[in-house]
């Protein structure tokens, strides 16, 4: 029998995962929409050759490019914010999430409205709009099947028991690649070195978040509202060579963990097979040739920003989305060579000291007007030269 699908952010490192997984599964899928942002000439290939019904770019301005692409194929193209969003209203049996960033969210929320099976990677969405959305899950019956690594890693943990069990839930960390630099080092690290993930292949963003560990930060708010444990029993660990995935310890003192290559393939394989299992083309685990793995504290002081992810989900109200969007801003202007690598952090600090009174935003619309003015403080931060 074949499955539905819709694919948001088909052009990213989560898209090409999950296609590579559809590719080699092609009598399981039916395609139904594929999107991207501005990869036009990509986004058209890949929707030829998955026999897409709908192809959309949420950057209007590409409308055009993609049209020509697509001339003759039968395949729709639209574009613009809100094309995304009705794609992802289209009722589908699978929507994976992978768009990055808090662009996101509206795609997510379509999907969770109609009451949908969603494979979440977008963990920017559940941060900026983390109570809103989980109301929406619970109100519309959607299925949220975590993506990210860890959170899959825990939701594997979870099967069979019971969430009251819980003594703790620990994140793993790679620490990134500059994990062991100094202070002198880490000052002066440049976006090339920033993105050189010893581990794992993965989309700019995410693999700066890694590099200051606020990553780490984002997915401890990401666990909270996904796994209702509490703050207190939420830890994180740095575990240099990627092998444990995050660990649910129980009251009886059993810690069961999830392993597995360092491959997305793994986390997404196991979203879109749910319940069940399917074959992926990684080699077995080689825990011999691995040969150690290790474990250390996070080092907030040369990495403050899992304390900063932690401050800010514990005032709640609306610190998350603006965290969120703050970093948004921050990385872009790393990777754009505006500011230095530390001052990622600072300038989502800064951000943060300077607009966290807002209420709990409520619904997905003051979530994005949360989003949309901490990006403008940040901004102005970044203009000012407050922090370079
Ligand atoms: P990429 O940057 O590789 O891909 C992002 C995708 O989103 C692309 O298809 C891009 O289209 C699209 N996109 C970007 N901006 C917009 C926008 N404003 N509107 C609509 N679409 C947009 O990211 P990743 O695949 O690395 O990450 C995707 C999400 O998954 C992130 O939230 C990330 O944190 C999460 N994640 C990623 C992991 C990984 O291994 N990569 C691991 C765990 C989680 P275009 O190509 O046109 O720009």
């Amino acid at each position: 029998m074949t499955r539905s699908l819709t694919l948001l952010g088909a052009t990213g490192s989560i898209g090409a995962s999950t296609l590579d997984l559809v590719r080699r599964n092609r009598g399981e899928w039916q395609v139904e929409a594929l999107t991207a942002n501005g990869s036009a000439a990509e986004l058209a290939a890949l929707a030829i050759e998955f026999d897409a019904k709908l192809a959309v770019v949420g950057d209007e301005a590409c409308l055009p490019e993609l049209r020509a692409a697509l001339a003759g194929s039968g395949v729709t193209a639209a574009g613009g914010r809100q094309a995304l969003v009705e794609a992802a209203q289209h009722p589908v049996d699978m929507t994976v999430a992978a768009i990055v960033g808090c662009a996101g969210l509206a795609p997510v929320m379509a999907a969770v409205e109609r009451g949908g099976t969603i494979a979440l990677a977008n963990k920017e969405a559940l941060v900026s709009a983390g109570e809103v959305l989980m109301e929406a899950v619970a109100k519309h019956g959607a299925t949220l099947l975590p993506t990210d690594s860890e959170h899959n890693a825990i939701f594997q943990c979870l099967q069979g028991n019971r969430i009251a069990d819980v003594a703790k839930i620990t994140l793993t960390a790679s620490g990134g690649p500059l994990r062991t630099w100094t202070q002198a080092e880490l000052d002066a690290a440049t976006p090339a070195e920033a993105v050189a993930h010893p581990n794992w292949s993965m989309g700019a963003k995410i693999s700066v978040d890694s590099a200051t560990m606020m990553n780490k930060g984002l997915e401890y708010i990401e666990a909270y509202h996904l796994f209702p444990v509490g703050l207190e029993k939420l830890g994180i660990v740095v575990h240099p060579q990627s092998v444990i995935h995050s660990m649910v310890e129980f009251h009886d003192r059993s810690t069961l963990a999830q392993l597995g290559p360092s491959d997305m393939r793994v986390p997404i394989a196991s979203c879109l097979a749910w319940p069940q299992r399917m074959e992926t083309p990684l080699a077995p685990l080689d825990l011999a040739a691995i040969g150690q793995l290790t474990f250390e504290a996070p080092n907030e002081v040369l990495f403050p920003a899992t304390r900063l992810a932690r401050e800010a989900i514990a005032a709640g109200g609306s610190a998350p989305a603006i965290l969120n969007a703050a970093n948004e801003v921050a990385v872009a202007a790393f990777l754009a060579g505006q500011i230095r690598f530390t001052r990622i952090a600072a300038l989502v600090e800064e951000t943060l000291a300077r607009s966290n009174d807002a209420p709990r935003p409520a619904s997905l619309d003051e979530v994005l007007e949360v989003d949309r003015s901490a990006r403008r403080q940040a901004l102005s931060l970044l203009e000012n030269n407050a922090l370079v």
